[in-house]
């Protein structure tokens, strides 16, 4: 029935949302009623069995086609699942399809998909943000009741915050990225998107585990998350960057996310402002690593091992050439130009090797900040979802947006985004909890209070 309701819904808001790159009524109806037998006759139990869901487009998912929303893998079909999938597909999910998003997760408004934007269910002139923009869509508009994103700069909590819904990216390494295409591997983290906290607490715990196949998964103490889904922050010490509320802050948005600072507060939490350094250096060093990272990343796609080849070339260069031209978007190229520069010689100490100095810095502030809080707190993002279009023409202010989220991918935190309002025009409004490495239980308790 859940199935056939979100099916249902999807053949109302799809057309104009825009949230899959595709999806498969047959196999999902298929998949139902195979797991509700499992589910019946008892071999099936636990809170997720015949759960509809989507996956963000650059997970791979067996013999379904996964194209990172580019053209290069638009008719890509993988020969194995990424362990994320492999762990749904054991808790008796219900996959529905695959989800829209900035081509190989490089935006922040889900526009630079090679198939068309998201549209914000919320408001379909604006953005639903990015780059997992389309499974928060998906999430806000009933198209699903809950999804996997990924997230190297921010790509889960921002979308979450303009779609209002909850986004998780947890610690580095505690969901395996096996089979994850990957964009800046030493950033890039999958994580649960749902419609609350609660939700987004079951996801992770059945999605994160210690994979070998991954070599920077974590083996963890403990993966129980729902326990800490208690309504309880007494005593809880919350930082408060004072950083975080200056220039290019939305005055709306501000008020919003004190707001709900003072809700914690009367709940019992103790809160303070303090100063976050080196908060300008993130978004710099930030761009640096992952287009140093994805140029290498992407050399793969060649024409050869995988997705596009480009017809009458004469020779292995032209064909690479043509191939790399016809396949990848602007967006794409301008980070591989960008990634190969800062990795060049004569260049390399100057950029890559400054910027890998400054995340070790950044990370140093972190660890300084977690000695004096348990959380920190402030906004997801600056403004709320812009128009369509505003952000394609000027790449470096799209940048300059993420500025509250990459920090936290640079030091290899976990962080979520909860819904704490809306604008004047309708808009959701995110508040973002950061919490040091491992302490989910603690963003989750925090986050629960606004459930
Ligand atoms: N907007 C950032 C970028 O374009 C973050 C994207 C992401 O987290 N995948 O790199």
């Amino acid at each position: 029935e859940a199935v056939q309701a979100v099916l249902e819904q999807i053949r109302k808001t799809e057309p104009a949302v825009h949230a899959y790159v595709s999806y498969d009524e047959e196999s999902a109806l298929k998949r139902a009623e195979e797991v509700q037998k499992q589910i019946d006759d008892g071999t099936l139990t636990g809170p997720l069995a015949g759960v509809p869901m989507a996956v963000k487009d650059n997970i791979c998912t067996k013999g379904y086609k996964t194209t990172c929303s580019s053209r290069i893998l638009e008719n890509f079909v993988p020969t194995y699942a990424a362990q994320a999938v492999e762990n749904l597909i054991a808790a008796g999910v219900v996959i529905i399809g695959k989800t829209n998003m900035d081509e190989f997760a490089m935006g922040s408004t889900t526009e630079t998909s090679a198939f068309g934007p998201t549209k914000n269910p919320w408001n379909q002139e604006h953005v639903p943000g990015g780059s997992s923009g389309g499974s928060a869509a998906a999430v806000a508009a009933g198209e699903c009741f809950m999804a996997l994103g990924s997230d190297t700069g921010g790509s889960i909590r921002q979308p979450a915050s303009f779609c209002g819904i909850t986004g998780m990216k947890p610690t580095y390494g505690t969901i395996s990225r096996y089979g994850l295409i990957a964009y800046g591997s030493s950033l890039d983290q999958i994580g649960p998107m749902a419609k609350d906290v609660s939700d987004c607490a079951a996801l992770l715990e059945t999605v994160a585990s210690y994979d070998k196949k991954d070599s920077t998964s974590i083996e963890r103490d403990e993966y129980d998350f729902t326990s800490a889904l208690v309504d309880d922050v007494k005593g809880m010490k919350i930082g408060i960057p004072k950083d975080y509320f200056g220039e290019g802050l939305d005055s709306e948005v501000r008020e919003a996310v004190m707001n709900a600072a003072r809700t914690l507060e009367e709940k019992g939490a103790v809160i303070e402002e303090f100063d976050l350094g080196l908060v300008d250096y993130a978004i710099p060093a930030y761009y640096v690593i992952a287009a140093a990272e994805a140029s290498s990343n992407l050399s793969r796609f060649d024409g050869i091992k995988y997705g596009y080849r480009a017809k009458g070339a004469e020779g292995l260069h032209a064909m690479y050439k043509k191939t790399r031209s016809e396949g990848f978007g602007p967006e794409v190229k301008r980070r591989i130009m960008l990634g190969s520069f800062v990795l060049s010689s004569g260049y390399y100490d100057a950029y890559y090797l400054k910027a890998l100095r400054t995340k070790a810095l950044i990370k140093q502030e972190f660890d300084k900040a977690f000695a004096s809080y348990d959380l920190i707190l402030g906004p997801a993002a600056p403004t709320t979802a812009p128009k369509l279009g505003d952000s394609l023409s000027d790449p470096i202010k799209m940048y300059l947006g993420d500025i509250y989220t990459i920090s936290a991918n640079l030091a290899g935190l976990p962080g979520i985004s909860v819904p704490c309002g809306k604008d004047s025009k309708g808009l959701p409004i995110g508040l973002q909890l950061l919490g040091d490495c491992f302490q989910e239980k603690k963003l989750i308790r925090a986050a629960y209070a606004f459930e």
